[in-house]
């Protein structure tokens, strides 16, 4: 599958005072049933200080498929360190919290190294009984920090809507 960033799944790409937070979510349809889904998307963070590049990928396990691989993988090519976590959290169409948020974290991530990690039971087996073939709502948020530090609020507002605009051209 070819990554790209595609805007439809963007929900919230803001900076804030130290660093980066964007959420994305999407939708897979028959959860329960279906054998294996796969959700890929980039993430560009355009810092002033240091711009890096992320690929996001979230996966489900052969089998049973309430279970899945997440991984947020830096592919920019700037040697230096920054801090990375990825969220994981699963609503019904109602916007019904379905289970707790999944976090994976890490330090010092260079280029070329991943944050990644498990998911073993997405959807507790009683939630899934009320999921039946139903759609499952994924959220994923993703914080990059300690590439910037002390940007005043007028400047993150500005930023943020030049970021949109950049984004919409794509
Ligand atoms: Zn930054």
């Amino acid at each position: 599958m070819v990554s790209k960033f595609d805007s439809r799944y963007l929900k919230l790409d803001k900076e804030t005072s130290e660093g980066h937070y964007a959420q994305f979510s999407f939708v897979v349809q028959h959860f329960s049933t279906l054998p294996n889904w796969q959700f890929n998307q980039l993430y560009h963070t355009n810092c002033r200080s240091l711009p890096t590049s992320w690929e996001i990928e979230i996966k489900s396990e052969e089998k049973p498929s309430n279970s899945c691989l997440v991984s947020l993988s830096r592919i920019d090519y700037i040697n230096r360190p920054i801090d990375a976590h990825i969220w994981v959290s699963c609503f019904d169409i109602h916007q019904r919290r379905l289970s707790f948020p999944k976090v994976f974290g890490k330090k010092a991530v260079r280029p070329y190294e991943k944050v990644q990690g498990n998911i073993e039971e997405m959807i507790p087996s009683e939630e899934m009984r009320y999921l039946g073939k139903g759609e499952l709502i994924v959220e994923v948020s993703v914080s990059i920090s300690l590439c910037h530090k002390g940007i005043m609020p007028s400047a993150v507002n500005l930023i943020s809507g030049m970021k949109k605009m950049e984004f919409s051209k794509l």
